[in-house]
């Protein structure tokens, strides 16, 4: 069935609603749950219910759930299917309807609803969950073959090192079913993409690690909106979906390029610039500001991540309020709150874009006279050069390469870790030095904001499907 992401979030939730499921509110990105840095999943506001802190409200509810997930930055723009912000579509259960219940409605809605033809949907179950494995086999009658047992990485969930969790199933949709059962693995993108997790939270992992059984057996579940919309819509990645294209579309017509006939490289950009943007926006709205910790250095290290693409893709003017004007448009299906903060949000970002790009501005002074000398020369950009660009102007690692690819030139990746390390050695104080590009950048906020669970997440999928 070919559906709007309107539509489809619309049919989700009516679908819960009619299964006596309470229709109830996103959450804020800034969860209430001192542990967690941003809301990562649906289930979030519903943690102190699942653990017995709080009573429940409703048996059943249904959300879209505004998420932020800083673990998949490195692989936006290159997997079909991963954002930062996106939204997720949830049934929950608290202690009332749990894992056949859960797993007949999911097939309904995936191939009723949905419209998906049945052999095209394969499942996951944890390797241990066996009754998992015979409902979808016994009762919905789903092949043996289309169904995969898989391991605690990816197929038992929880929201952090400790806290409710519990074994999950999860639902794949195959785009190539010509390719047959024999040797298929769930894990091989360029074929299958997960869209829905049924998460049967029935556990509680403590800080000594040990799991102990929560006091009701409870269901949840997260369908991530705009890969359903991958699906129904027929295109080759997320970012083309009705939900993010016209973002990305703002991006293409200020950089005057056409996103269609662009190369690769100028496509990842885009999708980045509308991704981040849409995600900064957000942020903004739930009254994150940039900073140097916490929340407000995601949000500062999307938006810096944005101006270098922008830089990269040729753009000099301040332009983040006007690719953020097209993800507010958006907004109202998924946040009515954010039309309201519209000004404010459009402000805060021209501040901040204004005060990054006028140190890149003093930084690429610099760059200049190191690739000039280098085109003579070494043509490579030393590690102690790429750490000063870093450094004093802030160019990171990634935007220091970019150029020098441009220009023929190479920089010592090893070099500049080298003096990255010493300085850390030389700083007693952690925040001065804050790596905005790489993996350890993520190390070090966690490390910053002390109890916080960063990534939250059990499995990163690596290298994905690049489209
Ligand atoms: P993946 O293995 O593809 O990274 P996941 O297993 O980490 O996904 P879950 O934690 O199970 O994802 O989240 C529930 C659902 O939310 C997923 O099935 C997917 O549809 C959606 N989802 C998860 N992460 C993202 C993301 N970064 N961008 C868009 N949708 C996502
Ligand atoms: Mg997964
Ligand atoms: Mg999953
Ligand atoms: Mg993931």
């Amino acid at each position: 069935k070919k559906m709007s992401g309107a539509e489809i979030r619309e049919a989700f939730l009516s679908f819960f609603e009619a299964q006596g499921h309470s229709r109830l509110p996103s959450s804020s990105l800034v969860p209430e749950d001192p542990t967690v840095l941003l809301t990562i999943a649906g289930m979030l506001q519903f943690k102190p219910v699942f653990l017995g802190q709080a009573p429940r409200k409703v048996p059943r509810a249904t959300t879209t759930q505004k998420c932020v997930r800083t673990n998949d930055i490195g692989n936006v723009g290159l997997t079909a299917r991963h954002h930062t912000f996106f939204e997720m579509l949830g049934n929950f259960s608290f202690g009332d309807y749990f894992k056949e219940q859960a797993i007949r409605w999911a097939w309904e809605l995936s191939t009723g609803v949905f419209g998906l033809p049945p052999d095209r949907v394969w499942v996951s179950v944890y390797e241990e969950d066996g009754e998992a494995e015979a409902i979808w086999r016994d009762v919905v009658g789903v092949p043996p073959e289309r169904i995969k047992r898989m391991g605690a990485a990816d197929n038992f969930w929880s929201s952090g090192p400790t806290g409710p969790c519990g074994p999950c199933s999860e639902l794949y949709y195959d785009f190539h079913p010509e390719r047959g059962t024999e040797g298929a693995s769930l894990e091989d993108d360029s074929r299958f993409i997960e869209f829905y997790n049924l998460v049967f939270m029935q556990l509680n992992r403590k800080p000594d690690g040990s799991l102990e059984p929560l006091a009701a057996k409870n269901i949840d579940t997260g369908l991530g909106l705009e890969r359903m919309a991958q699906i129904l819509q027929g295109v080759p990645n997320n970012y083309e979906t009705d939900l993010i294209f016209p973002i990305v579309q703002r991006a293409a017509s200020i950089a005057g390029v056409d996103y269609h006939t662009a190369p690769p490289q100028t496509q990842t950009a885009l999708k980045v610039i509308g991704d981040h943007t849409r995600a900064v926006a957000y942020l903004l709205s739930d009254g994150v500001t940039p900073s140097n910790t916490g929340r407000g250095y995601v949000l500062r290290r999307l938006l810096r991540r944005v101006v270098m693409k922008g830089r990269l893709l040729g753009i000099r003017e301040v332009f983040t309020p006007s690719v953020a004007e097209v993800a507010v448009a958006l907004s109202p299906a998924c946040d009515p709150g954010v039309g309201a903060n519209a000004q404010r949000i459009y402000d805060e970002l021209a501040r901040e874009e204004g005060l990054f790009v006028a140190t890149l501005e003093r930084g690429q002074k610099l760059l200049d006279e190191l690739l000039e000398a280098a085109k003579g020369g070494s043509r490579v950009i030393g590690g102690a050069d790429a750490f000063m660009l870093y450094d004093t102007y802030g160019f990171p690692l990634e935007l220091t390469q970019e150029l020098a690819e441009a220009a023929g030139v190479g920089v010592d990746a090893a070099g500049f870790e080298e003096a990255m390390g010493a300085q850390r050695q030389r700083s007693k104080d952690s925040r001065e030095t804050l790596d905005l590009t790489a993996q350890a950048g993520l190390a070090q906020l966690a490390a910053q904001v002390g109890p916080t669970s960063f990534t939250g997440y059990s499995s990163t999928r690596g290298s994905g499907r690049v489209v």
